[in-house]
């Protein structure tokens, strides 16, 4: 029995501050049928692991007659927060706000490890923040091509490091300097004729750094498809990872100062081509409820947000497209199959594409384990998720595979980097918008699709190469005109 319960205010083991609500955990009728879309119950067939078993824990906990204790706070964070069961759920359970509202109560109310804490800070100190991924970036860059990584591994040290920093290390994408030091989009790209949408474009943070090129593509698409692109220079982080891990405060001050910017920007939609950031967005209507001079402004603000594959899909296509030869495997990004139900959207243009054959996946609404941060985090389920949707993608035969979330593109390039057998060639990842771009454009899109290797540099060259690297960083922060948030 929780010591917690009789604190005056308090919900068993919540605050009183937006428990888990019992009318939505009541919802639930414990059917089982989300139980085979779990990819957690599917690893361990334990019902705590589950749907069923974590409203069973959200229900128990508001009536105190559990611990608010690490075997409850593991439960619900190996959840990857997928959504798949709010998909499959006939009874129309919200598993996404009882997970939403349980997450913030972990967080103010139990007490971490201090690795976890120190951990969790590591990550929340960087990826929000633009600057300094793109300065993590030279370290890790510099860290591969000196030959200190390669080094580390063959000395067994990589080996011995903790599983969470392997898992950091294994999922830092190849990235060339020039990219890091690329030119950000322009404020306005103007529409191609006459325009017929205003959009503002979110850059994004990991999007814009690791990713760079299908914030150009989208951008170019929309301006072939007559929209004026517009893309604020201040925008920062849209809080993603803190709204996903139960790290409100933060998500709510970010939520705010995107709000604010793309209201000043005068736009008609606000375009996302990452679906993580996008499910967030179109949560903040949600997010900012019982803020006064808030609400409306993020619910109009949320109802103004589209997919890149959305916004295609209903504009009427004026651009040519020529054909692009190739079997393409699309994967369903959670984020947005499953939170936001934009399925056929991306399909649909994807067909579009002359000469493209769209392959579907088996085990479609099961989640390749990237998850924000819970690749991160929780590095063994991830991993084995990973390594069983890159088994699934391989032996669809594709061409290539396109997916609309950055964090699946790293965690799939990962996998199957990993997994593929001796002499085999790497498969080409690509956002879907990077399709309708080549074809647009008339090129190839496997061109640019593999990112290239190059030589590594003698371990001699190592320490020399770091140096170059620190001072590096420090002069692309100092350039870098976006302010940190
Ligand atoms: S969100 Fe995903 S991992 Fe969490 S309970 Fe639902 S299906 Fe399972
Ligand atoms: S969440 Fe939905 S599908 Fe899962 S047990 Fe409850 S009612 Fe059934």
């Amino acid at each position: 029995m929780s010591g917690q319960e009789h604190e005056p205010g308090r919900v068993g083991i919540f605050d009183a501050d937006n428990p888990p609500s019992a009318e939505r955990i009541a919802d639930c009728v414990h059917c089982g049928f989300c139980l085979p879309t779990c990819p957690t119950y599917l690893l361990w067939g334990e019902e705590m692991d589950s749907p069923r078993g974590r409203i069973y824990l959200m229900k128990v906990g508001r009536e105190g007659t559990v611990e608010l204790d690490d075997t409850f706070v593991r439960h619900i964070d190996q959840c990857l927060g997928c959504m798949a069961c709010v998909t499959a759920c006939p009874s129309g359970v919200a598993y996404d706000e009882l997970i939403e509202a349980t997450r913030p109560q972990l967080e103010r109310n139990h007490t971490r490890s201090t690795p976890d804490r120190a951990f969790r800070a590591l990550v929340f100190a960087l990826f929000p923040h633009r600057r300094r991924v793109r300065a993590a970036s030279v370290l890790g860059w510099a860290w591969r091509r000196s030959g200190a990584r390669a080094l580390a591994g063959r000395s067994g040290l990589l080996a011995r490091l903790p599983a969470r920093l392997r898992a950091l290390d294994a999922l830092m994408p190849d990235i060339r300097l020039g990219e890091l030091a690329a030119a950000p989009l322009p404020e306005l790209t103007p529409a191609a004729g006459v325009p017929r949408r205003r959009v503002g474009l979110l850059s994004g943070c990991v999007q814009q750094v690791y990713f760079g090129g299908v914030n150009q593509a989208t951008a170019r698409v929309l301006a072939a498809e007559g929209c004026d692109v517009v893309t604020p220079r201040g925008q920062g982080c849209c809080g993603a990872l803190m709204l996903h891990a139960g790290r409100e405060p933060g998500a709510r001050t970010r939520a705010k100062a995107l709000i604010a910017e793309f209201e000043a920007a005068g736009v008609d939609t606000v375009v996302v081509n990452a679906a993580g950031c996008g499910s967030s967005m179109k949560e903040y209507g949600r997010l900012l409820a019982g803020e006064p001079g808030w609400a409306e402004r993020a619910a109009a603000f949320s109802a103004k947000v589209r997919d890149v594959t959305e916004l295609l899909a209903e504009l009427e296509p004026v651009a040519e497209r020529h054909p692009v030869r190739a079997r393409a495997a699309y994967h369903d990004a959670c984020h947005l199959a499953h939170a936001q139900g934009v399925r056929a959207e991306p399909r649909s243009v994807l067909r579009a594409i002359p000469g493209l054959e769209l392959v579907e996946l088996p085990d479609a609404e099961i989640c390749c384990g990237s998850a924000g941060i819970y690749n991160l985090v929780e590095p063994g389920p991830a991993e084995e998720l990973g390594r069983r949707k890159a088994a699934t993608v391989r032996a669809a035969t594709p061409d290539l595979l396109a997916t609309g979330n950055p964090g699946c593109l790293l965690q799939l390039r990962r996998h199957l980097r990993e997994t593929a057998g001796n002499g085999e060639a790497e498969l080409p990842l690509l956002h879907p918008v990077e399709l309708v771009d080549a074809s647009i454009r008339g090129v190839d899109p496997l061109a640019a699709a593999v990112p290239a290797r190059t030589p590594a540099w003698p371990a001699l060259a190592g320490a020399g190469a770091l140096a170059v690297a620190v001072a590096v960083a420090v002069a692309l922060a100092r350039r870098q005109r976006w302010p940190t948030l």
